[in-house]
């Protein structure tokens, strides 16, 4: 999409900040009004053309993010420094996406249900509802774009995409695969920037819905406006998700869980493992297996093939980091791994933040309530399991939970009990699959769902339509009772 005018950002590689990826447009609110316009006039065909003929696009699109897979995985470990092992699994997200959302086009099933008169038939049916505006953090360039992206084409909808300002290349891709898919023009538009191309979107009177994802502070704010602008609004915000071990589990299962629970991404994910609750028996000895491990992360460049870990996505995340770290040996924290230690050699040269782990972290103190978004694990001490759900649950999130147990009541205690929109039995606090809804409870979220089935419901609007052919005047709730 052309600017109206000269200004633009740097695209920063975190794992050298001497090299710059390019420049992009900073949007202005003339390059929003432009985008808006643009969907507004393709939604008039684009919603009227049967649903299967979308999905066929949507397929193709699949296929090329298959094609496209190794090339844009460098592109985004490049652009936002996680291992290029996990940006395929984040490639993989969008194909599996793109493949469901096709196959849905087929089955965006409506209800029927008897009427209360004769001679009259009841329907109804899934209708879309206009200009879509998506805007979605850095960490999951391209799998959470298609969270919401792919399932709102599908249903009929135009959008307009307002990707994280750390990560722009990858939308542009993005971009790239749905115009040869055969998307047709002014469907899908993207507009670049920050907060404040994304806040114009949020108040154009012509988008009818935002999808968001990124932190609480932002969502609040657009669910604020969206409030007072009555638009639908779906939001998938932060986390400070907990593992609970008890003392009945596989412990080298649930080590194995949190290491990469807590420290995958760099513990930059919306479900990472930032608390970890253990049952005392077991406390010490845990700590002291979790300390062995952690201290053999390998950090480094994500294109390299021998890195585990990369770094944090920009130098305000790192001092925000750092901040916690302070903060939390001001209340007397016990750092017991990482905490601001040098990093030299190669990853000098970027935003790295060595594993961090605190023990016997408390309810009151910071870290154990406020989300991070980096390599930092709290752990604390449950004497029982309802004292690690009382611990999971405290806490103003509720994306994602896990608890590792052999015991299968304590499994279902905690699929009942604790507070959160996902919950894992013997597996760590990351893993979605597409095809599963996908969203949290309390500050993470507004209610609804992206993933599997739930994100349809997001997308479309019901049309209830009553058809009488009795050739009389029948009034309902009157004239039968
Ligand atoms: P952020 O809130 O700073 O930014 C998210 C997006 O909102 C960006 O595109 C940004 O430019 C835009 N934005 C900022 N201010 C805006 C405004 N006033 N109006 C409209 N748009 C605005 O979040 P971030 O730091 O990029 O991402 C990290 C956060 O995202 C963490 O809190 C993480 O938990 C969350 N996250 C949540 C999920 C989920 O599914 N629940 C997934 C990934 C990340």
């Amino acid at each position: 999409m052309p600017t109206s005018h000269e200004l633009t950002f740097e695209n920063i590689n975190p794992a050298d900040r001497d090299d710059i990826i390019g420049t992009f447009p900073l949007s202005s609110i003339d390059d929003v009004n432009l985008a808006v316009s643009s969907a507004k006039q393709a939604y008039v065909t684009w919603s009227k053309m049967p649903a299967p003929k979308r999905g066929d696009i949507l397929r193709k699109a699949g296929d090329i993010f298959t094609r496209r897979k190794d090339e844009l995985a460098r592109i985004m470990t490049r652009e936002m420094g996680k291992p290029v092992f996990e940006t395929l699994g984040d490639i993989q997200e969008a194909i599996d996406t793109a493949y469901y959302a096709a196959t849905e086009t087929r089955r965006l099933f409506g209800y029927t249900a008897p009427s209360e008169m004769e001679n009259k038939m009841n329907l109804s049916f899934r209708t879309p509802i206009g200009v879509c505006g998506i805007i979605t953090a850095w960490n999951f360039p391209i799998a959470v774009p298609s969270w919401k992206i792919l399932p709102a084409l599908a249903c009929g909808n135009t959008v307009v995409f307002k990707p994280s300002e750390d990560s722009p290349h990858s939308a542009q891709i993005f971009a790239e695969i749905l115009e040869e898919a055969g998307i047709p023009k002014g469907v899908f538009n993207v507009i670049y920037g920050d907060g404040l191309a994304g806040s114009a979107l949020v108040e154009h009177p012509d988008v009818k819905l935002i999808g968001f994802t990124g932190s609480t502070i932002t969502g609040k704010k657009i669910a604020e406006r969206c409030g007072a602008m009555n638009k639908r609004c779906s939001l998938e915000m932060g986390g400070k998700n907990a593992q609970i071990v008890m003392a009945d589990a596989n412990l080298d299962l649930a080590l194995d869980g949190v290491l990469w629970g807590a420290f995958g991404t760099a513990g930059q994910r919306c479900t990472a493992t930032s608390r970890l609750i253990l049952q005392a028996d077991i406390y010490d000895q845990f700590i002291n297996d979790l300390i062995t491990k952690a201290t053999n992360i390998k950090l480094g460049n994500g294109l390299n093939e021998s890195t585990q870990m990369g770094p944090v996505i920009n130098t305000k995340q790192l001092d925000k980091i750092k901040g916690y770290v302070k903060i939390a040996r001001e209340e007397g924290g016990i750092c017991v791994l990482g905490g601001d230690e040098e990093i030299s050699g190669e990853c000098a040269k970027g935003n790295f933040y060595k594993p961090t782990i605190f023990i016997d972290v408390t309810e009151d103190m910071t870290i154990f309530k406020e989300e991070i978004f980096g390599p930092v694990l709290s752990v604390s001490k449950a004497t029982s399991l309802e004292h690690a759900i009382e611990l999971a649950n405290n806490c103003e999130y509720g994306l994602s939970s896990s608890i590792f147990t052999g015991n299968v009541d304590a499994a279902f205690r905690a699929i009942r009990d604790i507070e959160a929109g996902i919950t894992y039995i013997n597996a760590p606090t990351i893993g979605a699959e597409a095809h599963m809804p996908f969203g949290g409870i309390k500050g993470t979220g507004n209610g609804h769902r992206e993933g599997g089935w739930t994100a349809f419901e997001i997308f479309t609007e019901w049309k209830t339509v009553y058809v009488d052919y009795s050739g009389s005047l029948q009034r309902a709730q009157i004239d039968n009772y």
